[in-house]
């Protein structure tokens, strides 16, 4: 079966009736570019930055990020590469500043963009890293965990300021460089708006996004049979966001584990979903459920999952786009 699968590698994505969609590879460290290239992904969605803090004395420097950065993008050619900036906190504690958490509620603490506009030498630093390696490919910047216009308002700030020290010391970066934001706070949901106006690609993070609506910590096993994807509430956070990015012409992309679960790619895709971010030991599956999937049915069907408040039926109706 896998040998199958690893013949759709250099396959489009496209649905029975010609929707084209794109795929695209969650990576933690550079070296996971390979395997992106392997399952033929048409990108990288997500470059969680935070590995290469992590289990390390000192930070790495901004020459140290350049270089892991370019190494990303020289291996993906002219395809898009989406690295996120800091997500440290909660689950990913950073030893090395010290970080590791002594909060009642680190999930709701001083996490990724919060940490990061707290210490604007670190986060200098590395948007420094990210806009050098900028000029070596198509890279675009992603501000994680976002729910406040300010902190969208200060990371721009500090980009530009970024800019400001590279253009001093004459060294390149694309000057128009895209910066996005993870939509994984419920309030980010809620009050698109504001985020819509300031960015320039959304990308749903639907780890989080599940966790702060349904009040349940993502690492706490005792309530794990609690974290339901197709809660209806979750279902209408991802689906108003899908939706606004579509009427605002802004590209949406869903990067937690929903979208490389092929349980959940037909009820994505009916909800207009056209990117889909995982790791790449999912990519192929995906696709074979994308190439299999037809919109014209699906679509209206998914409408009327989205209007279901009961929790039961939403699983059964989700099982039965597969019927
Ligand atoms: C998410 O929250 O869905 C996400 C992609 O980010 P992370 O899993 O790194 O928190
Ligand atoms: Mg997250």
């Amino acid at each position: 079966a896998q040998s199958r699968l690893q013949r759709l590698k250099d396959t489009r994505a496209t649905t029975l009736d010609g929707e084209e969609v794109k795929l695209l590879a969650n990576i933690e460290l550079p070296k996971d570019a390979i395997a992106a290239r392997a399952v033929g992904a048409d990108g990288i969605g997500l470059f969680r930055t935070e590995f290469l803090f992590l289990s390390r004395d000192g930070l790495p420097d901004e020459d140290e990020q350049f270089e892991a950065y370019r190494r990303v993008l020289k291996k993906m050619d002219d395809a898009p590469v989406t690295i996120r900036t800091l997500d440290v906190g909660a689950d990913k504690a950073l030893d090395s500043i010290g970080k590791r958490s002594t909060e009642a509620n680190p999930a709701l603490g001083m996490r990724a963009i919060r940490y990061s506009l707290s210490e604007p030498k670190v986060f200098l630093t590395q948007l420094r890293a990210l806009l050098r390696a900028s000029h070596y490919g198509k890279l675009k910047i992603l501000l994680p965990m976002l729910a406040h216009a300010h902190e969208m308002d200060h990371a721009l700030a500090l980009i530009a300021q970024a800019k400001a020290q590279l253009t001093e010391r004459k060294q390149k970066f694309d000057p128009r460089v895209e910066v996005g934001g993870m939509v994984e706070v419920p309030a980010a949901a809620l009050a698109l708006g504001m985020f819509v106006r300031r960015l320039q690609f959304l990308s749903i993070g639907t780890n989080d996004l599940i966790q702060y609506t349904l009040a349940i910590d993502r690492t706490d096993e005792a309530v794990a049979h609690l974290y339901d994807p197709l809660h209806p509430a979750v279902l209408k956070l991802i689906a108003g966001t899908i939706q606004t990015g579509v009427r605002y012409g802004l590209p949406v992309s869903v990067c937690g584990e929903m979208a490389g679960d092929t349980a959940y790619t037909r009820l994505l895709l009916g909800m207009g979903l056209r990117q889909f971010s995982m790791q790449s030991t999912q990519m192929l599956s995906v696709k074979q459920e994308i190439l299999r999937a037809d919109l014209v049915d699906l679509a209206p069907k998914v409408q009327r999952i989205l209007k279901m408040d009961e929790q039961e039926r939403v699983h059964e109706a989700v099982e039965r786009l597969y019927g």
